[in-house]
């Protein structure tokens, strides 16, 4: 049932001790770096300031954007030819940005993965099918060196040709997938276009759904499309990608590794801490990196510490389903709208929402809201009324659920152009 019972189970203040001692060391290294360097220099900061976990607020954030400015080795914290492997951001709002690991670092990240996959039950004889893209992305690489240290056969499939993924699948009985959670409901199209069932003509039994948010209504559509168990997977290149945070066989938040993540939940506007349990930004601190550790980097994404013990006897704390990035946050009209919301709407609701697309105009001082929502096909075929009933309950939830009413545009699915990776949700024509 674990893949390290010593280090997940560990009680809290042996966990906290070596916490406080990895960050110490860390800091230690970070000093190497040239970023880190200056930094400790102007504000008078060194290990030497670390006497508890606490006071590592006293030393300042890293962002993206300190990332940015420091392109490309201003945050390495070993000889560059301690370096093996680079990746790089997906750049979903900006410039990508780049790290940097030693063998030690991907060593420890692939034990991360072997960890979190083992975790839902993943074992030696599965078949692995990666359907990530390979190359900068951690997705591929990441996952294929986990399932790899577990034993399984992997099969790098890499991201998209969706026909062959469903070959592949079926020609070597896979049994678990890596996918990102957009690509899973399109895919799902894709079988229903070759008259085939994945329920009955696949034996996928597990997922991992990465890389991108999804609400739980989503993941139970996947699952119910799909017959497997769908496990969410947290990460981000700063912190090494996949294997932060995973959901356990209880599906009910994920564990954050907080042998090699010190996590801190903030206000993103006060930058001060919540209690656990309150909503705010993640921010975390790599505490196992040689390559290119960071303090306190703000990772933008919303979330909570889920209060109390998991029953898997995991002591590592559990994090919320992401609700979404701080910079996803759509302002029209003066309503705060987050992305998920639609998604959590159009996902309760059959025969709707394998993709979906919200487009933001202004004509004049107007701002309007397209929702462009992909709806079964047989809705095309039939009663013109049938799918103006649809548009109008599908408008009708929306406004109960946003407090503004969106223009709702019905499409064919594969309509909305889809890509190989991340979605894109929202298209913002306000901007000049
Ligand atoms: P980018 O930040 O450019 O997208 P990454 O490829 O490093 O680059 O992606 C990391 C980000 O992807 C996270 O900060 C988060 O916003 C999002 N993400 C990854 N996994 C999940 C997940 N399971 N749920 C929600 N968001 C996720
Ligand atoms: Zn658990």
């Amino acid at each position: 049932m674990y893949w390290e019972k010593d280090v997940e189970t560990l009680n809290r203040k042996k966990l906290e001790e070596l916490q406080l001692a990895r960050l110490q060391e860390t800091v230690k290294r970070t000093e190497k770096s040239y970023y880190y360097s200056k930094l400790f220099k102007e504000k008078k900061l060194s290990a030497n300031s670390l006497k508890s976990l606490q006071d590592i607020q006293k030393f300042p954030f890293t962002t993206k954007d300190d990332l940015r400015e420091h392109w490309p080795y201003g945050f390495i914290a070993v000889p560059k030819d301690e370096l093996v492997r680079m990746h790089s951001s997906s750049g979903t709002t900006g410039r990508a940005t780049v790290v940097f690991h030693t063998a030690h670092d991907i060593s420890v990240w692939s034990n991360l993965l072997a960890r979190c996959m083992f975790m839902t039950g993943m074992r030696k004889s599965d078949v692995f099918q990666n359907m990530m893209t390979y190359g900068l992305f951690t997705g591929g690489l990441g996952f294929h060196y986990g399932a790899e240290k577990i034993g399984a056969l992997v099969i790098p499939a890499g991201a998209g040709n969706s026909k062959r993924q469903i070959q592949l699948m079926m020609d070597f009985e896979t049994t678990v997938v890596h996918v990102i959670p957009s690509y899973a409901l399109h895919l799902s199209t894709v079988f229903t276009e070759l008259k085939l069932d994945p329920r009955k003509d696949t034996k996928v039994k597990i997922a991992f759904l990465g890389a991108e948010p999804h609400t739980e209504k989503m993941r139970r559509k996947i699952e119910g499309i799909y017959g497997y168990k769908a496990f969410n997977s947290y990460g981000l290149s700063e912190m090494n990608g996949p294997g932060v945070a995973f959901e356990c066989p209880y599906q009910d938040g994920m564990h954050i590794w907080e042998d090699s993540f010190l996590v801190e939940i903030i206000d993103p506007k006060t930058l001060e801490p919540v209690a656990d349990g309150q909503e705010g930004e993640l921010v975390m601190t790599s505490i196992q990196k040689e390559g290119m550790p960071l303090l306190r980097y703000r990772t933008k994404d919303l979330t909570r510490i889920i209060p109390g013990i998991c029953p898997c006897g995991r002591t590592h704390r559990r994090i919320e389903r992401i609700k979404g990035r701080t910079d996803d946050m759509l302002i029209l009209k003066g309503v705060n709208i987050f992305p998920m919301q639609i998604e959590k709407k159009l996902m309760e609701i059959p025969d709707v929402g394998t993709n979906f697309l919200i487009i933001l105009d202004r004509d004049e001082f107007n701002d309007s809201m397209t929702v462009k929502v992909e709806v079964n096909k047989k809705y095309f075929a039939g009663d013109i009324k049938q799918l103006e009933n649809l548009r109008k309950k599908i408008a009708e939830e929306l406004k109960g659920e946003l407090l503004i009413t969106p223009k709702v545009d019905l499409v064919e699915p594969d309509s909305i152009p889809k890509g190989e990776g991340k979605a894109v949700r929202v298209i913002d024509n306000r901007k000049d």
